[in-house]
């Protein structure tokens, strides 16, 4: 479904980075790294760290969650999003989604805002997962966290970032992330720490894949594209979040299958195109469905739920060969045809 892309270039960047002999875990990669993404985006600094986890955890630490606050966050989201503010002792409260986009909905967070603080709350950060159109994903609010995970837009394998352009916070998040270490020999420690750090090979990596980030974009809009086409015709489905809004990154292209104008559910077409070895999968069950989330607050609507329910994401990853693209529009159209 979304595969890392990796080829030469990631190979060459690899075996340089282990030939240089940095590999103990930070080096020249990981700080050129930060400075390559940190521009791309256009905030002053970044922190490699070992995943997005890390970077939403320790970017809430420094912006005040913990025990006793709330923190607002997207209910149709992955679990990670959500375990980051419970790993800070924090309350995670759901906000539904925009049914048209999958964001959470700005009109819910400001209500959401206005209740949290009268009833005296403290509200210190709102964890947020897409991003909007104008300016680049990564350069909203105090700090914002990017995961590179093998399944994202570009990878390190495992790893993320925290971009901000405040350098305190940057300042901050660097020191929790490699163990809290005072700057002595002896390891004093006056806060408790975490290794989060990027290794060095990794963040070679990294580069070698930003170098090829639009690229690999190229390719996954192209892919919707072809989606957007195959299906123009078929009444009840609709390629989510498509519509007009070119700074989206397609990651992933999804569809949204109303059943009772197709005959057919996103369940049956997932079926079909299984039983070719095709992946495919549901949009993200929500939050507030989640057993281990059970009691949490928030505001729900039913929008995230009915995206649940009427969602499918379909192979969108740009390590797609073109042959691998023609066959999974060709068993769709298959399906099609004989469901019409
Ligand atoms: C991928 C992802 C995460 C977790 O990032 P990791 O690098 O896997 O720790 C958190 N939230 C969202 C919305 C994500 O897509």
């Amino acid at each position: 479904m979304s595969s890392p892309d990796i080829g030469e270039a990631e190979q060459e960047a690899v075996l340089a980075a282990m030939r240089s002999g940095w590999i103990a875990p930070l080096g020249p990669d990981v700080d050129a790294f930060e400075r390559e993404l940190a521009a791309r985006v256009g905030v002053a600094h970044g922190v490699a760290l070992s995943s997005g986890t890390a970077a939403l955890h320790l970017g809430l630490i420094v912006l005040g969650a913990g025990p006793g606050t709330v923190v607002p966050t997207s209910t149709m989201t992955f679990a990670a999003t959500t375990n980051a503010i419970v790993y800070t002792g924090a309350e995670p409260y759901f906000i539904d989604a925009d049914p048209a986009t999958g964001n959470m909905d700005p009109a819910l967070l400001r209500t959401a805002l206005h209740e949290l603080r009268a009833s005296g709350a403290s509200v210190p950060a709102i964890s947020l997962g897409a991003t909007h159109a104008g300016r680049a994903a990564g350069s909203f609010g105090s700090a914002s966290a990017v995961s590179f995970n093998g399944n994202k837009i570009m990878t390190t394998s495992g790893g993320g970032m925290l971009l901000t352009d405040d350098g305190d916070i940057a300042r901050r998040v660097r020191y929790l992330a490699t163990q809290a270490r005072q700057p002595v020999v002896h390891y004093e420690h006056t806060d408790i720490g975490y290794n989060y750090r990027l290794s060095n090979l990794l963040a070679a990596l990294g580069r070698a894949q930003l170098g090829r980030l639009d690229e690999m974009i190229g390719r996954r809009r192209e892919m919707r594209a072809a989606y957007k086409a195959l299906f123009s015709n078929v009444r009840g489905v609709e390629v989510f979040g498509a519509a007009g809004d070119e700074t989206d990154n397609a990651w992933l292209t999804s569809i949204l299958v109303d059943a009772d104008e197709t005959g057919w559910t996103p369940a049956e077409l997932s079926a079909h195109l299984g039983d070719d070895d095709i992946e495919t999968r549901p949009l993200w069950k929500p939050m507030h469905a989640q057993p281990v989330f059970a009691g949490a607050r928030g505001i729900i609507t039913g929008a995230a739920d009915e995206l649940f329910r009427r969602g499918l994401t379909l192979p969108s990853g740009s390590a797609l060969t073109d042959e691998q693209r023609e066959r999974v529009l060709t068993r769709i159209g298959g399906f099609l045809d004989g469901r019409r």
